[in-house]
Parts: structure tokens; sequence; C-alpha cells
């Protein structure tokens, strides 16, 4: 047997451990890997280029809405990483800190940023819409690739706005643009609204969040964006000068996604073959593997020339190794999550057509070449819609109302994924339900109008929550 066709093989079930299926696709689909810095993850070109596609549609969003990208210090000074009180009480036991330079013992400790809150927000005055593109560093016990790792990337936007309205706005805003990517790009559904008051971002006001639902049942934060209020520009002493001539803090935002995001789209896809990529952010639309024998060159100069007029369109990958078997590349492509397979061999050379195999169904479909273009976009947009589609089925399934706590339990232990209560927004109801249960609010929906009780204490309730077990 192939050492490829081994890896396919030695992918562990998807239903039977989530877990090791998981970590074996973010390995053999050449995503990321283990790095001799204990915690810390290397992601390889394959897991990049997804990161690049995420980067490249969020970076025109945001240039497309007036925000401009700039660059602020990775250390932050610990004096000033100490003036938002909840801030760092929330963000301290993960900081890792620089003590020394070379030799010499620094006069003040220096942290390597967590998030840049505290360093972006003293260096500017006025209202800006700013974003940097970074690595952060938050120290942590265990590693799971992209899902759990000290360093990981992502972007951080921090504005500054004259009235709180405008910042709420702002959160808005952004929260509509995470949606986009998540739904129409990554083709995971998800609730978005907004955190309660004990899973907000520390020191902010109210944080904004998009929660999705993974296959083993467990909900995963897709992104953030947090309404800071003044409590920043009032630790750090941001102001500025009014048209009534006053001088007033500046209301200010921070939101994020991260590398996380690639983790959910290997849980959210993925199958026993191993990773399943949505076309909108998959690295190649199509690979095509040339069937050799008889007439090879002739099959080989059919290929090249496919991959030439389809790379006008698509994004195109040609894999013409001589050391491989057709049915080893096939295996390792199925693994990789490449939309559509291209196959052509000498018989379809001569009959002018080729062989579309889509990831997802898996049936064979000769095609003309003539049509080869029109058919491929057409089995590109149809893998997208239909891949979302089974993910919001997955999610409508697997959100359940409860009435009572014993329901909540019942509906955790059964159905997993989302159970959907009434709250009276008391800490003591959510204490009791996390401590019944063991899932954590992870969204209070927005413009959803609640009547009836509080599935705790029977108070009116004030909003509605989803519950979940959560990573
Ligand atoms: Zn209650």
């Amino acid at each position: 047997m192939t050492p490829e066709r081994e890896a396919v093989l030695q992918i562990p079930k998807r239903d039977e451990n989530f877990s090791e299926w998981y970590t074996a696709v973010a390995l053999r689909a050449e995503l990321a890997d283990y790095s001799p810095v204990r915690g810390f993850m290397a992601i390889r070109p394959y897991g990049y280029a997804l990161w690049e596609g995420i980067q490249a549609y969020l970076d025109r969003r945001f240039k497309d809405t007036g925000h401009v990208s700039a660059y602020f210090p990775l250390l932050v000074p610990e004096s000033l990483l100490q003036k938002e009180a909840e801030h760092v009480q929330g963000f301290a036991p993960q900081v890792a800190w620089v003590t020394h330079g070379g030799a010499e013992k620094l006069s003040e400790r220096l942290a390597v940023r967590p998030t840049s809150e505290a360093i972006i927000l003293p260096m500017y005055a006025k209202w800006l819409l700013l974003l940097q593109w970074n690595s952060v560093v938050r120290w942590e016990r265990a590693t799971r690739l992209f899902l759990r790792t000290a360093e990981f990337l992502w972007h951080e936007g921090h504005t500054a706005h004259r009235t709180a309205e405008d910042a709420d706005a702002e959160c808005r805003l952004i929260l509509g643009i995470y949606r986009d990517l998540l739904e129409d790009i990554l083709a995971i559904p998800v609730l978005s609204g907004v955190k309660p008051k004990s899973e907000r971002f520390a020191g902010a006001d109210n944080t904004y969040t998009l929660e999705a639902l993974m296959p083993d049942g467990q909900a995963i934060q897709a992104g953030t964006s947090h309404f800071l209020g003044q409590n920043f520009a009032k630790a750090f002493d941001v102001k500025f000068l009014d048209s009534d001539n006053q001088e007033k803090y500046i209301w200010s935002t921070s939101w994020a996604v991260s590398s996380r995001l690639i983790g959910c789209l290997i849980m959210a896809h993925g199958d026993d073959r191993g990773l399943v990529l949505p076309p909108q952010i998959a690295p190649y639309h199509v690979v095509i593997v040339p069937i050799l024998g008889k007439d090879e060159a002739k099959v080989l100069a059919a290929a090249r020339d496919l991959a030439k007029t389809l790379s006008a369109k698509f994004r195109v990958k040609l894999d013409d190794r001589d050391a491989y078997t057709p049915g080893w590349k096939f295996n390792e492509w199925e693994l990789r999550g490449v939309p559509v397979r291209l196959e052509v061999g000498p018989r379809d050379v001569a009959a002018r057509q080729v062989i579309l195999v889509r990831r997802v169904g898996g049936a064979k479909h000769p095609v003309p070449l003539d049509s080869v273009v029109d058919t491929l976009g057409k089995m590109l947009d149809q893998t997208q819609k239909e891949m979302f589609a089974q993910a919001k089925t997955y999610l409508d399934d697997h959100t359940t109302p409860a009435d009572t706590v014993d329901a909540i339990v019942r509906a955790l232990a059964d159905v997993k994924g989302f159970v959907r209560v009434r709250w009276c927004e008391s800490q003591a109801c959510e204490d009791t339900i996390r401590e019944r249960t063991g899932a954590s609010p992870r969204v209070i929906p927005l413009d959803e109008k609640v009547s009836g009780n509080c599935v705790v204490c029977g108070k009116p309730a004030k909003a509605w929550v989803y519950y979940a077990r959560a990573y």
C-alpha cells in the first residue's frame, strides 16, 4: 500500500473520535504542524493559503468601509497594561513577559501583547478607524492546532468615535462583515447577537458575537466585536475637542477574528475522508490529474492546455508528478478537500471530453471539452450552496427550545448543540444553569422579542439566550 493511501485510512472515523479525527485531518491535509516551541504551531503553506483567503476577503471589506491598516509594537509596558483594571485582570493568567534585554534586567516588565488596546489607544487621540494584521500570545497549557495555541494570527480593529451611537454602529457593521465571511465564504451558518455580561471581553461594555455549531455538538465563538464604551478612554485619558468646545472622552471599539476560523472550517465540513473545502475559500478550486498510459505525451499536453484555459477563471492545480499513481493522487486531493477533481486520460482526449468529480457527492461526470469552464463554474456554485445548506440544516436540527432546567439537561444529552431558553438576566439564574448542565450562555440574539418566564426562577423573562457546551 502507498504511504498516502495508508494516511487516508489512518484518519479515525469522524463520529467515533472527533478530537483525534480533527488533529489527523489538520496534520495529514498539511494545514499545520507542531513546532519545537511547546504550545506554538507552524502553519504550513496550504493552511496559510486559507488564512490569506480570509485576509483578502476581510481586508477588502474593511477598506471599503473606511478602515486603514497600521502596525503597533509587539510589547506592551506593564504600567500601560495595568491602566484598565478589568482588562489586565482578564488577561493576566495568559500573559507572557519579557524581563531581560540581553543580559540586562529591564526596569519594567514588558508583556508580549495578548491584544493591543493598551498600546494602541494611548497612541491616538482622535476618532480613527484602524486595524492591524498581527499575531498575539496567550499562554495555554494544552495545544490543539488552530483552536488552542499560545500564539495565533488575527487582525485587531481599533476605532474611536465621537458618540456612543457611532461606536455601537461600528460594532454592528463589523459583525455583519464577519457574518458574511462565515456564511458566504466559509459556508458556516452562525447565530449572532451579544454575550451575557459574564462572557464579555475583559474591559468591554458589550460584546457582539457570532457562534457556530460544530458536528460534535459543541459551539465555537467565530468572531467578536466589542463596544468598549469610555472605559479605555478614561483609563488612558484619550479625549477630543468636540464642536461645543468641550473636551470629551472618545468612545471606542475593538474587534477580531483569528486563525481559529481555520479550525472551524476543518470541523464544520470535514468527513471520514478528510477535509472538505467550500469553493469560495479553497486554495485550489480544481485539481487536474492526468491518467497516463499510452499516448502519454498527448494526455499531458491536453492536461496542460486545460490548466492554462481554466486558470483564467479558476484556481487550478495540475498534478503531473510522475512518481505517483492517479489513484494515489485522488486520495490525497480528497484528503486535502479540493472541491472538484478533473481526470483526463487517453480515451477522454480521443473523445474530446474530461471527467469531473465533486468532493461533495463524488459521482463522475463526463463533460465535453467545450463546456468544461461552464460546467465547472456551476459545480462550484452548487457545491458552495449545498455545503452551507447542509451546515444550516445541522444547526437548525440541533437547536432545541427548553422550558425547564431538566429539559436543558435532556436536550444537551440527547440532541447536543444549542438550547434556547428564556432568561430574566440575573446572574444567579445563569449560574444555576451552568452548574446543572455544564453549558455556558453563548449568545443573546438581537431583535428577538421575548415573552414568558425565566426558565429558572419563573420571573418575567427579559431575553432569549442560547446555551451550549463550547470550545
Ligand atoms: Zn431567572
